[in-house]
C-alpha cells in the first residue's frame, strides 16, 4: 500500500520542509538530503541524509534506498537520476524534465517546439556576444538578459532598458527575451499523475517587491475574466501534456499590455505561488505533488476562501540569529495563518516564513495583509 513508500526528496529548504507535512498526515516514510540538518525540512523528516544533492554518487545512492525520488527544487543531480530511472526507479518529475527547465535556453527552445506561447528569444555565449549583437544591430535595446542556469528569485536577470544597462550585463551563458510591456503576472499549478488525470488550481497574481525581486504579494483566486481564465486553463492542459510531466508544474504567465498571455516559465515542484493552497484550497499543492507522483486521484483544487498570502522576509538592515516582532499581536487576529520556516538565521530578505490571509473577499485580505506586513518583522 502507498502508506508504506520511500520517498526521497532532494532539497531540505520550505518547499521540502511544507512537503512533508503533508507526507506526515498519511505516515508516508520520507528521506530528505541536504547539507545541513538544521535547514527546515530536517525537523520534519524520517530520515535525513547529509550531503550535496548536486554529487552524482550520493543522490544515486539515496534513489537506492527509497522507492521514489521527487525534488524540491530542480539544481539537483540529474545523471544519477537518469541512471536510477533506467533502472527501473520511479523519479518525478521525469530526470529528462528537469534537465529541460533547469536551463532556461532549452526551455525556452521547448515552448518554441511545440508552439506553445512565449516572449521572443534568442541565445548568447556570453556578455561579448550580446554587445556586439547590439552594435550589429541585430539585438534591439530594451531587452531582458537572463543566466541559462542558476538564477532564482530574480538572481540571474538582468533587464537593459538604456544602453548604460550594457555595463551590468551577466557574463554567462544567456537567454535574451524580448522585453514584453506586462500588465499582470499570473501563476496557474498543475498536477498530472501517471495514468494521466490532469488538475489545475485556479490561477493567482503575483505582486512582485519592487527591488527585491520576490513576491510582495499573492492574490487568490487572481481577478480575471472568464475568457481569460479559460485560456489560461486551456494552456495549463497543454504545458502539462506537452511536459508529459507527473507531479505538480508551476506556469509562470505574464499577461501582457495588450492582452496576450505568455508563459515566462515553469518550475516542476511545490512553488511560492501556491503556498496559500494548504488555508485556501481543497487540497494543498503539497498534497498534490504526493497523490500525483504517487499515482493516487488528485485532490478538488477549488479555492475554500479568496487568500492572499505574503512572505516574510528578512528585515534590511539585520543579520544574526532571527527574532520575530509582533507574532502573538498578528496570531490574535482572525484568519491569519503563520508559517515559520524555522531558519536559525536571517538576513536582508532571506525567506523567513509567510502568512495566508483568508477574508470574505480579495480587498478585506489585502487590507488584514496590509496590517500584518506592518507589524510582523523579522529581526535579530
Ligand atoms: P526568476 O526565475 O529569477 O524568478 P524570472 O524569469 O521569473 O526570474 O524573471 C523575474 C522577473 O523579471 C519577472 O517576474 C518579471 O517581472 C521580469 N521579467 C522576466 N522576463 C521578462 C520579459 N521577457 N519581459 C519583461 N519582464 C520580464
Amino acid at each position: 500500500m502507498f502508506v508504506n513508500t520511500r520517498i526521497g526528496i532532494l532539497g531540505g529548504g520550505q518547499l521540502g520542509k511544507m512537503l512533508l507535512q503533508a507526507a506526515s498526515r498519511w505516515d508516508l516514510n520520507t528521506w530528505v538530503m541536504d547539507k545541513e540538518f538544521d535547514f527546515p525540512a530536517g525537523k520534519v523528516t524520517n530520515q535525513f541524509i547529509k550531503g550535496d544533492f548536486t554529487d552524482e554518487e550520493l543522490v544515486y545512492q539515496l534513489g537506492k534506498h527509497v522507492d521514489i525520488v521527487t525534488i524540491e527544487i530542480e539544481n539537483v543531480n540529474t545523471s544519477a537520476l537518469h541512471k536510477l530511472e533506467e533502472e527501473g526507479k520511479e523519479i518525478y518529475p521525469q530526470p529528462s524534465i528537469i534537465d529541460t527547465i533547469k536551463d532556461k535556453g532549452l526551455q525556452k527552445e521547448f515552448y518554441r517546439s511545440h508552439d506553445l506561447p512565449t516572449s521572443d528569444f534568442k541565445l548568447y555565449e556570453d556578455a561579448q556576444a550580446i554587445r556586439k549583437a547590439v552594435e550589429e544591430g541585430s539585438l534591439t535595446i530594451p531587452f531582458v538578459q537572463k543566466a541559462r542556469t542558476e538564477g532564482y528569485d530574480g538572481r540571474g536577470v538582468h533587464i537593459v532598458r538604456v544602453e548604460d544597462d550594457l555595463e551590468k550585463l551577466l557574463d554567462v551563458k544567456s537567454v535574451v527575451e524580448h522585453m514584453v510591456p506586462i500588465d499582470r503576472e499570473i501563476a496557474v499549478i498543475g498536477a498530472k499523475n501517471p495514468s494521466g488525470d490532469i488538475a489545475i488550481y485556479p490561477p493567482v497574481e503575483m505582486r512582485f517587491h519592487p527591488t527585491a525581486n520576490l513576491v510582495e504579494e499573492l492574490i487568490s483566486p487572481a481577478g480575471i475574466t472568464p475568457d481569460q481564465l479559460s485560456t489560461i486553463n486551456g494552456l495549463a492542459h497543454d504545458v502539462l501534456k506537452s511536459f508529459d510531466i507527473v507531479g505538480l508544474l508551476a506556469i509562470e504567465l505574464f499577461i501582457a499590455k495588450d492582452g496576450s498571455i505568455l508563459i515566462n516559465e515553469v518550475a516542476p515542484r511545490p512553488h511560492n505561488s501556491g503556498h496559500h493552497s494548504i488555508e485556501g484550497n481543497m487540497t494543498s499543492q503539497y498534497e498534490q505533488h504526493l497523490r500525483a507522483i504517487l499515482d493516487l486521484p488528485l485532490g478538488n483544487t477549488a479555492i475554500t476562501s479568496p487568500a492572499v498570502m505574503i512572505n516574510i522576509l528578512g528585515e534590511p538592515g539585520y543579520s544574526g540569529e532571527a527574532y520575530y516582532e509582533g507574532l502573538e499581536t498578528c496570531l490574535a487576529m482572525d484568519n491569519v495563518h503563520i508559517h515559520l520556516y524555522g531558519k536559525s538565521h536571517t538576513k536582508p530578505f532571506r525567506k523567513m516564513g509567510h502568512v495566508t490571509i483568508l477574508a470574505e473577499d480579495v480587498e478585506s485580505a489585502r487590507q488584514k495583509a496590509r496590517e500584518v506586513r506592518k507589524t510582523l518583522k523579522c529581526k535579530c
